[in-house]
């Protein structure tokens, strides 16, 4: 017999979980299961006024400080936090800190095209260029305009009508480029099954032969794909797995009836 009943990712399609139920029923040991691949939630009281907003950009889980799980590309605001292939692939790490009850920090680097001193040089250039403008309208072309009034007022400039001159001070662009370039948020959850593309966890690898993935709690039978604690980055990772494995665990399990 071969177990391949998936994990708990998008139960729609089929895998809610019942596999893992019928194998801790035959015996085995059942690790830690969570949404994997799966979209952030993000502490903060403005996400419905940028939801849909799209940047490419980085973002990074930073544990205590320093950077567990990175990636670059298309990333997007939604109206409970964030989204986007970038945030799908470092999502594991989240979830781990989250579950062993550990603060998950999101960076994020809005403009990573360049480099801090030349997006510094940038805006004090924009600011200049702006004299008789508003604040808000200096930033107009660089970010998206829904995230500037955001960004202002994050930067502690809540007056976004006021003259372009006023960010003529160091310590004001400072707090600009540090939202641009480094701007941070506490990570207060993922989303669910229903939004995940993967399982974390599953069933002990330790109580499967790993040559032939057979049980070796009962003899007979075999398991495939996400049902075992094993998930991969976006990529193909996990369908490769899946088919993979299910290759393995068939032809054993035929050799056994031969
Ligand atoms: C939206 C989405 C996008 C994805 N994109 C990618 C991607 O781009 N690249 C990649 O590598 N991976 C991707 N994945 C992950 C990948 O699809 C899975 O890892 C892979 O399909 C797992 O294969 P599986 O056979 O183990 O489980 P599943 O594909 O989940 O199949 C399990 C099957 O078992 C059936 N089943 C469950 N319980 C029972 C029961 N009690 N009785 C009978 N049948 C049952 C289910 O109906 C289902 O048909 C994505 C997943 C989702 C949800």
């Amino acid at each position: 017999m071969i177990l391949a009943a998936g994990g708990r990712a998008m139960p729609v399609t089929g895998s809610n979980g019942d596999g893992f139920r019928l194998a801790q029923k035959l015996g085995h040991t059942i690790k830690d299961v969570f949404p994997a691949l799966v979209p952030l939630k993000l502490e903060g009281d403005f996400f419905k006024r940028i939801a849909g907003v799209k940047f490419v950009g980085t973002a990074e889980i930073l544990d205590e400080n320093k950077p567990a799980a990175s990636d670059h590309g298309d990333i997007l605001f939604t109206n409970y936090g964030i989204s986007g292939p970038p945030i799908l692939q470092i999502s594991r790490k989240a979830g781990e800190l989250l579950r062993k009850g550990r603060d998950a920090v999101l960076r994020v680097i809005m403009i990573d095209s360049m480099s801090k001193e030349s997006l510094d040089g940038l805006l004090a250039k924009r600011f200049h260029h702006a004299t008789g403008k508003t604040v808000g309208f200096s930033l107009v072309g660089l970010i998206n305009k829904r995230l500037i009034p955001v960004l202002l007022k994050e930067a502690g400039i809540s007056d976004m009508k006021a003259p372009a001159e006023k960010l003529s001070t160091e310590e004001e662009r400072e707090r600009i480029l540090d939202i641009l370039t480094d701007w941070r948020f506490r990570i207060t959850g993922t989303t669910s099954w229903p939004n995940a593309q993967v399982t974390a966890g599953g069933i002990d690898t330790r109580e499967v032969d790993r040559n032939t993935l057979e049980s070796r709690v009962i003899r007979g039978i075999y398991f495939a794909g996400e049902i075992l604690d094993i998930d991969g980055a976006c990529g193909g990772y996990n369908l490769q797995w899946a088919w993979s494995s299910g290759f393995v665990a068939g032809h054993n399990a035929a050799l056994q009836m031969l």
